[in-house]
């Protein structure tokens, strides 16, 4: 075997002693919440299809009606000849929704945090951003060549501590969190944050991945609720999470925009996503904003879910859709787990790095179509194993 050969399957068997190794699960079908993974069904709790718009009717025609039009691709990169009007209509509407002057659409959360990161960072920066950040933050950071500077977890007092001692020692700084965590579901301390990048010369970037379609009173995000659209510079978000389509958005100024259009590799050097999925994530914008008793079910049930673990004593953490059970040990976790699996609920363990060590645990992503008896019955499983 080639040498490169048996590194790889060394470090594979020692991912599998570790239990951190990590499997594809094909899924033969999804319906509402439901979905069915070599023919058994589970309730899925483990999907980002918030709202449930994956297959709303209106949605799927909006889809159907512009592959008619414009075919399955879009064929080039947005400043060839892949930029059609539908892109620049998505802009304009993500732009009013997220109350900002500009937006750009990119291929992926994953793509729009590494290239607006890459193109507005270089090695006499520094980034400030909080321990839980994505992994595309992180990597977005890493490849800007930008001194990557840690601040705990939602703690403004260490960030401060942290600027004090280091915001002189670099030319731009950029403060940037999640507004809702995605393994936590806890909510960033923005209005401290952007005291903060105020007092010490920063500028701020929000991720709102996890927040968009859920809060806000038009379902635009945190950064709408909390009416602070004006004072965060870059807001960035998926299409891809309870908008039930792909894709992901940066909005800020007209300056900032343009500057992207130019400099980020990840917008310039890649074919742009198909109309289809464009018409389908105009669509769900307009549902989030027409159909509010989705985010308001979702909210409310989710309420009830955690509050009900709680009274079993077990420690739950969040504030959103989002309801992480934090087991603790890696093993347990995974028993329990397989266990919930066996009663046929999709749950999956989230262990260490992708959490911090000791905290691993189930990661409850609810959805719009987790009816109370399904919340019940989960319940009732979870009396019985954890
Ligand atoms: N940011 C956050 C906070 C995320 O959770 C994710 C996806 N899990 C992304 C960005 C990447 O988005 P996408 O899946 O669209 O690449």
């Amino acid at each position: 075997m080639q040498k490169v050969y048996i590194l790889l399957t060394e470090s594979l068997k020692n991912r599998e002693k570790q239990g951190l190794l990590r499997k594809l699960y094909p899924i033969k079908e999804r319906r509402g919440c439901k979905i069915i993974v070599n023919n058994k069904e589970y309730i899925d709790f483990s999907s980002n299809d918030y709202l449930g718009l994956s297959n709303h009717p209106q949605i799927i025609n909006a889809a159907k009606e512009a592959v008619n039009r414009y075919g399955t691709g879009a064929c080039a990169s947005r400043l060839l000849s892949g930029s059609f009007e539908i892109h620049h209509k998505l802009e304009e509407e993500v732009a009013r929704f997220k109350q900002k002057e500009k937006a750009l659409i990119f291929n992926s959360g994953y793509q729009a945090n590494l290239g607006i990161l890459s193109a507005l960072l270089s090695r006499d920066d520094c980034v400030f951003s909080d321990r839980l950040n994505h992994a595309s933050i992180i990597d977005g950071i890493i490849l800007s060549q930008a001194k990557i500077i840690r601040f705990k977890h939602n703690d403004t007092d260490n960030l401060k501590s942290l600027l004090e001692k280091q915001r002189k020692k670099y030319k731009k700084a950029l403060i940037i969190t999640e507004t809702i965590f995605s393994m936590d579901g806890d909510r960033a301390p923005l209005k401290e944050l952007i005291e903060l990048k105020k007092r010490y010369d920063c500028i701020i970037m929000v991720d709102e991945a996890h927040a968009t379609g859920i809060f806000g009173e038009n379902g635009s995000g945190i950064v709408e609720q909390e009416g602070i659209s004006d004072e965060i510079d870059i807001i960035m978000g998926t299409f891809s999470k309870a908008l039930g389509c792909f894709g992901a958005y940066c909005t800020s100024d007209k300056k900032m925009i343009e500057y992207l259009i130019n400099t980020a590799r990840s917008f310039i050097y890649s074919t742009s996503l198909p109309p289809a999925v464009i018409a389908s994530n105009l669509k769900a914008i307009e549902i989030i904003r027409n159909e509010k008793f989705r985010r308001e079910t979702l909210l409310k049930n989710s309420e009830f879910f955690k509050d009900n673990l709680k009274d079993l004593g077990l420690k739950v953490r969040g504030s959103s859709q989002i309801i992480p059970l934090i087991i603790g040990d890696n093993n347990k976790t995974i028993k329990i787990a397989a266990r919930l699996q066996r009663q046929g609920y999709f749950v999956l363990p989230i262990r260490y790095p992708t959490v911090p060590k000791n905290e691993s645990r189930l990661r409850f992503s609810m959805t719009f179509n987790h009816s109370k008896e399904v919340i019940i019955n989960l319940l009732d499983s979870l009396r019985k194993f954890v």
